[in-house]
């Protein structure tokens, strides 16, 4: 295992710390990431006091079997108005940065009146680009994860614990 379900809470408290930090109590649109970061959507806001929207962007980079990312694929139709607000995105994991490098130009151009970033996970020694989340909870080591919304090949994303994939437990490349 690598992060117990009380360490989780833990790490999203703190976020939600930070969180509260940045914004006061001015009126806050939760932006999450479909779809492995609904359960910390719903554990995070829950922690935030303030008049608060949410906001749903799908973003897939791996395919069902998948454990190593592909093409960007988003799909931004379930994004309430964003013009004037203060916006922060949430994803479970940071592992190459790739999509948020991708999602944040997307939302930028919506015209925010602020656009910040906050990950559960980061993961060491993977980053492939300069953008870097604005608040992580955790940094943890280069195995693939599933567990607390992350999914592997859609399954485990109920598991209240963050545990490593053995190598057994993975189908193979089948695609
Ligand atoms: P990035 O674009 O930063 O490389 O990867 C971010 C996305 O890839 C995350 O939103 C998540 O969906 C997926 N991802 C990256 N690493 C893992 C992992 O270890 N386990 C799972 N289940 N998904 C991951
Ligand atoms: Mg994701």
């Amino acid at each position: 295992m690598i992060l117990n379900e009380a360490e989780i809470q833990a790490g999203v408290a703190r976020l939600a710390g930070e969180i509260r930090l940045r914004y006061a109590r001015r009126p806050l649109t939760v932006v999450a990431v479909l779809t492995g970061s609904v359960v910390l959507l719903a554990d995070l806001i829950r922690l935030l006091e303030v008049p608060l929207r949410v906001g749903l962007i799908q973003a897939r980079s791996y395919r069902n079997t998948a454990t190593a990312p592909g093409p960007l694929e988003i799909h931004a139709e379930l994004l309430p108005a964003l013009s004037g607000h203060d916006v922060l995105l949430v994803d479970d994991i940071f592992d190459t940065g790739r999509t948020l490098e991708s999602l944040l130009p997307q939302i930028r151009r919506l015209n925010p009146k602020s656009l910040h970033s906050a990950v559960l996970l980061r993961k060491q020694e993977r980053q492939q680009v300069s953008v870097e989340p604005d608040h992580v909870a955790f940094m943890i080591p280069d195995e693939f994860v599933v567990g607390y919304g992350l999914d592997y090949n859609d399954a485990y994303r109920n598991l209240p614990y963050i545990a490593a994939l053995e190598p057994h437990e993975m189908d193979g490349d089948s695609n």
